[in-house]
């Protein structure tokens, strides 16, 4: 009898070891495990294994404006979330911090890409419960055995870098590592030099100035700058194009800046002075705009993002 309960005090206290206790998803040391597994598995019957890292998009403000129990509770929601979005045979599990694994078995890129989008929906459409329900959005990099790599280091490492070209191309989206914007990117970092990472460091601060401004207004430079995205794909624009458009989609509402909180967060309806003051946000954004030389291609769009096409 000692015997048994000894015994299952060591399942006990193993178990223990291999669960995060916030979310109650295997964690970072089970991941590593069940990958271990599922590639040796993959090898051995020559299959593909997909994997999914998904990081959940500025948590960070998050946890500074409703405080850490309620990341807490989000964590643990988004934990659930996932788990009833994935198929049976996949599992998902806490990288660590905001960060969460899904390894899909015997899954093509293809595949991968789709489910990656499905979770990508769910997290984007779901209400989280505080605040009254909020909106969040996760970026997810996709990367496949054998495809994108041949072990289990350079798979984490490529579905890292696949997460962190979403991150930069706009956030909520699904990136694979093949991605040509992705690879542009990586190439483009590879490259360019000084002036280019000055850019992107200007542009950061940009979108993190739209963002910052309001709460709201995230959320809605997020929707914009992802509904003309999938547009602009849709009409088969270029890569390039499409980064300008995107861009032009996450910058169009900077000229909000100048606009005073009375207005910007009227309950009421405005005032005609208060809404010529208003209609000055596109007109203001596309000057701010046109002081950085190589982003001046969106400053049409900026300028006329509330005019009729004719
Ligand atoms: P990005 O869109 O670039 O991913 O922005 P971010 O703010 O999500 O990224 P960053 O990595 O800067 O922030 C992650 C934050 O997650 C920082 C940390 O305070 C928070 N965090 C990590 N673990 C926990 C946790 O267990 N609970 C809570 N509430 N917050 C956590
Ligand atoms: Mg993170
Ligand atoms: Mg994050």
């Amino acid at each position: 009898e000692k015997n048994i309960k000894l015994a299952e005090n060591n399942t006990h206290l193993q178990s223990l070891a291999r669960t995060d206790p916030l979310t109650e998803l295997p964690n970072h040391r089970a991941l590593l495990t069940m990958l271990k597994q599922e590639l040796e598995r993959a090898q051995r019957y020559s299959r593909s294994c997909a994997l999914l890292f998904l990081d959940i998009d500025h948590f960070k403000a998050l946890n500074d404006s409703y405080g850490h129990a309620a990341g807490d509770t989000v964590l643990r929601e988004f934990a659930s979330l996932l788990s009833s979005t994935i198929r049976s045979v996949d599992s998902v599990g806490r990288w660590g911090g905001e960060e969460f694994v899904v390894i899909l078995p015997e899954a093509t890129p293809e595949e991968a890409l789709v489910i990656a989008e499905g979770i990508r929906k769910a997290v984007s459409f779901h209400a989280f419960e505080i605040s009254g329900g909020m909106h969040l959005t996760c970026s997810i990099g996709v990367a496949s055995y054998p495809d994108h790599a041949r072990d289990q280091d350079a798979l984490m490492t490529a579905a890292d870098q696949a997460m962190y070209g979403a991150k930069r191309l706009g956030r909520n989206q699904v990136r694979a590592l093949n991605d040509p914007a992705v690879t542009a990117l990586f190439d483009e970092a590879a490259e360019g030099g000084r002036e280019e990472s000055a850019l992107r460091g200007t542009v950061e601060a940009l979108i993190t100035l739209v963002e910052e401004r309001d709460i709201s207004l995230r959320h809605h430079t997020q929707q914009v700058a992802g509904l003309v995205r999938d547009l602009s794909l849709a009409m088969e624009m270029s890569v390039e194009e499409v980064q300008v458009v995107a861009l032009a989609g996450l910058l169009h509402d900077i000229g909000k800046v100048a606009i005073p909180d009375a207005i910007l967060q009227k309950p009421g309806p405005l005032t005609e002075e208060e809404w010529a003051q208003m209609r000055r946000h596109s007109v203001v954004g596309a000057e701010v705009i046109g002081h950085i030389p190589s982003i001046r291609p969106l400053v049409p769009v900026i300028r006329a993002h509330h005019e009729r096409w004719d």
